[in-house]
C-alpha cells in the first residue's frame, strides 16, 4: 500500500481509538527558537494531533531563557499528570546543552524517544518499521544496510532491524566505495540517512527484491529529493516527499497514546 493511504487509514483508526478514551490525550511543544524549519515541523505536528483528536500546547521561551529556566519549565510538565507528552523542539540556543534537556524530559513522556531510559521508540525508526510489517516484509535473516548512523536514525533503526532478526551492517562516510558497493548489492533491505541528495542511483547494482527505505530530505532548486534516485530498480523504494516523513509524523500520535496508556497504567 502506499505509504499516504497507509497513513490516512492508520489515522482514521487513531480518530476512533481516541474517540472512545475517557480522557483527552494532551501533550506540549516546548520551543526555543524562531528557526524557519522548526515552525513548519512544530504547525505539522499541532495538525496532525489536531486531526486525530489529540491536545497540544505550545510553549514558545524567548532565546535567551536560561538552561535553568528551562530545565524547571520540564520539570513543571514532567510533574503535570494531566500532560502525557513533553516534545522540546530542537535545535536549542547554543547556550543551552541539548543532551541535559533531552535527559530532563521525563523518560514516561519522552513521546521523540530521545531519552535513553525511554521505553518509547523515535518516531523515524518506529513509523519505518510498521510500515514494512504492514508491507509484510520478511526481516529475519534478511540482510539489512542501514546508511548513516545519527542517534535520531541510523543507530535506533538499525537496533530495531535487529530486533526484527534481520543481520544488520551500518554503513558511514568513512566506508569505503567499494565496501559499500557490496554490502547493497547484497541487501534485502537497505535504509539511507544521510542527507547527501541521490546518493544511491545506477551506479550502484541492487538485488531485484530489494527494499529502499529513505530517509533523507534535500532541499533543491527541483523541490525536496531524497537520498536515493526516484526509480531504482528494486521491489520498494519509499518516495520523497510522501514517505518516510509522514511516517514519523504517524509515529508521534503513537507513542503518545503509547505514554498516555503507561500514564493511565500507573
Ligand atoms: P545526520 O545527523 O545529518 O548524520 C548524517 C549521517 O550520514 C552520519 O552518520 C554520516 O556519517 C553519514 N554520511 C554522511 N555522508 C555520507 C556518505 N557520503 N556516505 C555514507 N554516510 C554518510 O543524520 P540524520 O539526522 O539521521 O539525517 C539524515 C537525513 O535524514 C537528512 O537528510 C535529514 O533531513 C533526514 N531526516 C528525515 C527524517 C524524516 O522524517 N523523513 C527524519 C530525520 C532525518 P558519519 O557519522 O561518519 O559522519
Amino acid at each position: 500500500m502506499e505509504i499516504k493511504e497507509y497513513v490516512k487509514q492508520q489515522k482514521e483508526a487513531l480518530i476512533k481509538e481516541i474517540s472512545e478514551l475517557k480522557v483527552t490525550p494532551s501533550f506540549v511543544i516546548m520551543q526555543v527558537n524562531d528557526d524557519p524549519a522548526s515552525n513548519a515541523y512544530i504547525k505539522g505536528k499541532i495538525k496532525d494531533a489536531n486531526e486525530v483528536g489529540i491536545q497540544v500546547e505550545l510553549k514558545k521561551f524567548p532565546i535567551d531563557i536560561s538552561e535553568a529556566d528551562l530545565l524547571k519549565e520540564i520539570e513543571k510538565v514532567n510533574n503535570d499528570s494531566r500532560i502525557h507528552g513533553l516534545i522540546v523542539q530542537m535545535p536549542l540556543p547554543k547556550h543551552i546543552n541539548e543532551e541535559k534537556v533531552k535527559l530532563a524530559v521525563s523518560p514516561k513522556k519522552d513521546i521523540d524517544g530521545f531519552h535513553p531510559l525511554s521505553s518509547i521508540n523515535p518516531c523515524t525508526p518506529k513509523g519505518i518499521i510498521d510500515y514494512l510489517k504492514s508491507e509484510h516484509t520478511d526481516f529475519v535473516g534478511k540482510n539489512a544496510v542501514v546508511i548513516g548512523r545519527s542517534n535520531i536514525v541510523g543507530k535506533p533503526l538499525a537496533h530495531l532491524l535487529l530486533k526484527e532478526n534481520c543481520n544488520v551492517t551500518i554503513l558511514h562516510s568513512k566506508t569505503k566505495r567499494e565496501d559499500m558497493e557490496r554490502y547493497i548489492a547484497n541487501a534485502d533491505i537497505i535504509a539511507i540517512a544521510i542527507g547527501r541528495c541521490e546518493f544511491l542511483d545506477d551506479s550502484f547494482s541492487y538485488k531485484p527484491t530489494a527494499t529502499i527505505v529513505d530517509v533523507g530530505i534535500n532541499r533543491t532548486e527541483e523541490g525536496l529529493k531524497g537520498d536515493a534516485k526516484r526509480g531504482l530498480p528494486v521491489a520498494l523504494q519509499t518516495p520523497v516527499p510522501g514517505g518516510v516523513g509522514l511516517l514519523t509524523r504517524l509515529s508521534l500520535l503513537k507513542n503518545l497514546l503509547e505514554a498516555y496508556h503507561h500514564e493511565i497504567k500507573d
